[in-house]
């Protein structure tokens, strides 16, 4: 077994415990493999593996990857997304996590509807105060909830978040469950189902499934450790 088909089926064992561990059915959470500074050579060994789910942080560095990989993949974006690049955004990937602000909503829509796409949103929130740096407050979501039938091409399927970084995978704890216990209110409050739970990587995911993840993000544990990114061209 390659060293990289070792790491993926220890990854797929620790998600597979902790899912029995936390009474979760088999196929509720899915992994995501973060391909972010690797090639398409890493890619193309991961899907080789069986893993179909790939997530990128920039799209400058995704939209020189994505068509050196194999065309079945599927891409969703996990990293802040500036307003100028949501056409190449919409056109790269089926689901963008990074969600923080109403007007980078308006755009993404304003892009689908010129193009004819839809789109899956994850509302990235900031359930960690002031200690992260991107997400909405936690306030302002209900409204953005309520207001989401003026985006007719965004589907707002869940949410997203980044804890600040802890050595113990328990200090993610408070912050996972916090999210999904937002977003168990804001159901109840605006009655628009949000099924999705982004969260956990590579040192929490066991943690994170625990309270409640459909998606664990996991970029180290299955590539190994990331080299230094690749100078981008018109990246500022
Ligand atoms: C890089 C990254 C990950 C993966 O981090 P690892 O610790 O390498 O697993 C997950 N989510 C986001 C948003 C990232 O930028």
């Amino acid at each position: 077994m390659s060293a990289m088909a070792e790491r993926i089926a220890a990854v797929q064992e620790r998600l597979t415990r902790a899912m029995d561990r936390a009474g979760r059915k088999p196929g509720e959470v899915e992994l995501m493999a973060v391909s972010k500074n690797h090639g398409p050579d890493a890619v193309r060994e991961a899907a080789a593996c069986g893993l179909s789910l790939f997530g990128e942080n920039r799209v400058q560095e995704a939209a020189a990857k994505i068509p050196e990989c194999p065309g079945h993949l599927r891409w969703h974006l996990i990293g802040h997304l500036q307003r100028n690049k949501v056409k190449a955004a919409v056109e790269l990937f089926e689901t963008i996590h990074s969600v923080d602000s109403w007007r980078l909503l308006e755009t993404l829509e304003r892009a689908c509807d010129e193009t004819g796409r839809r789109l899956n949103i994850l509302l990235e929130v900031n359930v960690s105060g002031e200690s992260v740096k991107f997400g909405f407050d936690p306030a302002n979501v209900p409204d953005v909830l309520r207001r989401s039938p003026e985006l007719p091409h965004l589907d707002i399927v869940g949410l997203m978040t980044m804890p600040p970084l802890t050595e113990d995978p328990e200090g993610a704890r408070p912050h996972f469950r916090a999210l999904r216990m937002c977003r168990d209110r804001w159901q109840d409050e605006t009655g628009m189902p949000l099924p999705t739970l982004s969260m956990g990587m590579s040192h929490d995911l066991e943690v994170a499934v625990e309270e409640g993840s459909h998606i664990v993000r996991v970029g180290t544990a299955i590539f190994g450790p990331r080299p230094k990114p690749q100078p981008v061209e018109n990246e500022p």
